[in-house]
């Protein structure tokens, strides 16, 4: 493999760094919180109006069409910069490469340009209160109307759904199990939102309850009863390196090296795996952008998540109960979560088992 980035991969990265250099706003408020999340949009217009805000995306809906490992160049620049979380990630990361491979040119043209800008931003809604790891058991419905559906259900733990525009989500149209789901997007403000709060005091996540909110046949995404392939794109991409790319851990791992510079050789000896761990991640990712190597989802999921508890434990162990007055503290919260979003960790385990290891249910 080839290890060199080429003339051109190394001018974007000076390109981007010298941007975020100029451009990165001190620490902004949880986006967890009305007055973060609309401080976060504001930082994804600035990110837009640079049209750095989706650069793999094609030119005509904001990107600048960059290859897959420029957009890792850039996400390796990005997190080194200290730049802010992106509160418009379930859109861009998620929603949109799904649109990209299963909407209409009409429905790219009309909710993408809106999305790169932040103007819409997307919350997804897979969870209800009884089907999370089986997502197939979901009961939410849509009912067929002249013009398009009637939305009816429950959602749960939806991240930001309490801030955000709008949702993309999974509805029983016919059948059982994974047949007859339809994937939908709607505008949050038919819907009844409750937000849950959390632990740390922030509100963004949300239980959303649907009474017949209706939804245009143009908001279905892909074909009816095909929901389920479809949202499988989606989770493909939340797991894989679109959501979780390498720069971001590779990030921390260099912050908790410096933070351990001082500390007894145990905890470096610690930080020093760390790195190695996310460099490790790092190139495996580089191995897959090249097709090198056969990585599967759900394996990178298990080792980033793993890697980001362990990043962030080590943390509090060095600064001890100063921890709490730093960033440091909130990634630590959020890293324990980091097993159980995207799909749990024992449920990856059952598909590299049986998908990747080919043993028996
Ligand atoms: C920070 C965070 C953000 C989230 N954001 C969103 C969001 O934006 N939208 C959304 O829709 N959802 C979101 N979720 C929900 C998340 O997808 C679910 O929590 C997750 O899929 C697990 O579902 P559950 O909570 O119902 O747990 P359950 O499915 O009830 O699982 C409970 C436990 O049993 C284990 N388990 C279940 N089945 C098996 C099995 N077959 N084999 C072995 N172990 C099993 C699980 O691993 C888990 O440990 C978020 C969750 C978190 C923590």
């Amino acid at each position: 493999m080839d290890l060199d980035f080429t003339p051109a991969e190394e001018t974007f990265r000076a390109q981007v760094r010298d941007w975020l250099a100029g451009h990165v706003p001190p620490r902004l408020p949880s986006m967890d919180t009305r007055e973060g999340f609309e401080a976060h949009r504001a930082w994804e217009a600035d990110l837009a109006a640079a049209r750095l805000s989706v650069v793999s995306w094609p030119e005509e809906y904001g990107g600048r069409a960059a290859s897959l490992m420029e957009w890792l160049i850039f996400e390796e620049e990005y997190w080194a910069s200290g730049a802010p979380g992106r509160v418009s990630q379930n859109g861009i990361f998620l929603l949109a490469p799904t649109l990209f491979a299963f909407g209409t040119p009409e429905q790219r043209a009309r909710l993408l340009p809106r999305m790169a800008r932040a103007e819409d931003v997307w919350a997804q809604a897979w969870s209800e209160p009884e089907a999370g790891s089986d997502l197939a058991a979901l009961t939410s419905r849509a009912v067929r109307v002249d013009g398009g559906w009637l939305l009816h259900g429950q959602k749960t733990w939806s991240s930001r759904a309490a801030f955000a525009s709008h949702g993309f989500g999974l509805f029983r149209t016919s059948g059982s199990r994974h047949h007859g789901l339809t994937y939908f997007l709607f505008p949050l403000d038919g819907v009844l939102v409750r937000p849950i709060a959390q632990l740390d005091g922030t509100h963004g996540f949300a239980e959303l309850f649907f009474d017949g909110v209706f939804v245009p046949d143009d908001m279905v995404l892909g074909e009816v009863g095909q929901g389920w392939k479809i949202a499988m794109a989606t989770t493909s991409s939340e797991r894989g390196l679109t959501l979780r790319s390498p720069g971001r851990f590779l990030a921390t791992a260099d912050r908790l090296v410096s933070l351990a510079r001082d500390a007894d050789p145990v905890l470096r000896d610690r930080a020093a795996r760390c790195l190695i761990d996310a460099e490790a991640y790092r190139l495996h990712t580089f191995g897959a952008v090249m097709g090198e190597l056969g990585a599967t989802t759900s394996l990178g999921k298990v080792f980033w998540s793993e890697l980001d508890v362990r990043m962030h434990t080590l943390a509090m162990e060095l600064l001890g109960p100063a921890a709490a007055s730093t960033p440091w503290f909130d990634g630590y919260l959020f890293s324990l979560a980091g097993p159980i979003y995207a799909g749990t960790n024992e449920i990856q385990r059952n598909i590299i088992a049986e998908r990747v290891l080919g043993l028996p249910r």
